[in-house]
């Protein structure tokens, strides 16, 4: 298999904010494995929430380029299992390059994703379209444009909240999925916040509290009616055990599992458990969103808009229409070049 990468800059629709910090642009990597002919390729976004820079991603690509060198691409499951072995980390390399695997694969077999795995696209749920924290006036025109979407989701945690919400309901009485990023630190706060949410019409909680927080968490769900989801308390399968008593349901995203076929078996795992199950993603373009999408007939919600919120996509791939996903009928990923 011959590996190959590039470094891409993709600029922002509008500045990115989020409890966290903002960002006017995101630094993601396009990988490209090519054998018999056929091309596979691969995003990583690298997020600096777990430890990774564009520098880490690319070392650790470099760093599995002679395992694929050498490895036969239908043997992907061993592939993928020794590749976790370079690098406890680096889960959005490792995502990137399975994505290219499992693009390859299902490219040279014929079939979408989505038909490889025996799932029926036209179970692919809504997405959210999601407003960062803005100025009163932008979320408000966020909110217009956002018009064929019939949910959102709105990111909290700061000591804005309340301006956020009033701002989305000057315009629109849309489902809202809150995500507050871990910004709530104090679990009184956070229930206090959460008890008013819970009359502002929203369907679910992403995030209330800081990760390591599982007690607070606990004690929270016990409290509110609203279904509270796991984003950054986890990331792969072996997390999601100590959750299940703290959380109803788990944001699963390729770039923190580390791939497809991690996430698979966190959608098994968290089904096991009883919790419910929702597909976010980082900031890509529509690759590493189609190859999310292709697993969305899985799923209860979908957050799947990263590549709405760049300016040049380079790929095409999944759409949406009226907020459904809808899957491309292509063999592998279901992403295009742009060129
Ligand atoms: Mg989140």
């Amino acid at each position: 298999m011959k590996l190959t990468y590039e470094l891409i800059r993709l600029e922002l629709r509008h500045t990115w904010t989020i409890a966290r910090g903002s960002s006017d642009y995101k630094e993601n990597v396009i990988i490209r494995l090519e054998r018999d002919g056929v091309v596979g390729y691969g995003e990583a976004a690298p997020n600096s929430r777990y430890g990774e820079t564009p520098e880490s991603t690319l070392a650790f690509i470099e760093q599995a380029i002679p395992l694929f060198a050498k490895a036969d691409p239908w043997h992907f499951v061993e592939l993928e299992r020794a590749m976790g072995e370079l690098q406890p980390a680096q889960n959005a390399a490792k995502a990137g390059l399975d994505m290219a695997l499992m693009d390859w694969v299902t490219k040279s077999l014929g079939l979408p994703l989505y038909r490889y795995l025996g799932l029926d696209p036209a179970k692919a749920p809504l997405t959210t379209f999601t407003i960062g924290i803005d100025t009163p006036e932008v979320i408000a025109a966020k909110v217009k444009e956002a018009a064929p979407y019939p949910r959102l989701k709105i990111k909290l945690g700061s000591d804005r909240d309340e301006e956020i919400v009033a701002a989305v309901r000057s315009v629109s009485d849309k489902p809202l999925l809150v995500d507050a990023n871990e910004g709530w630190r104090e679990k009184h706060e956070a229930l206090e916040r959460i008890r008013w949410l819970e009359g502002q019409g929203i369907f679910a909680i992403e995030q209330p509290m800081p990760a390591d927080q599982l007690d607070d968490m606990a004690w929270l769900r016990e409290r509110v009616k609203v279904p509270l989801f796991a984003d950054e308390s986890v990331r792969t399968a072996a997390d999601i055990p100590r959750l299940a008593q703290a959380f109803d349901g788990i944001n699963i995203k390729l770039m923190k599992a580390g791939g497809l076929q991690e996430a698979l078996r966190m959608i098994g795992m968290a089904r096991a458990l009883g919790l419910q199950v929702m597909l976010g993603c980082m900031v890509e373009t529509s690759l590493a969103v189609s190859a999310a999408a292709a697993l969305s007939p899985l799923a209860d919600l979908a957050d799947l808009d990263g590549n709405l919120l760049i300016k040049d996509d380079p790929f095409t791939g999944v759409t949406v229409d009226q907020g459904r996903l809808v899957l491309s009928g292509d063999p592998g990923l279901g992403a295009q070049p742009r060129n």
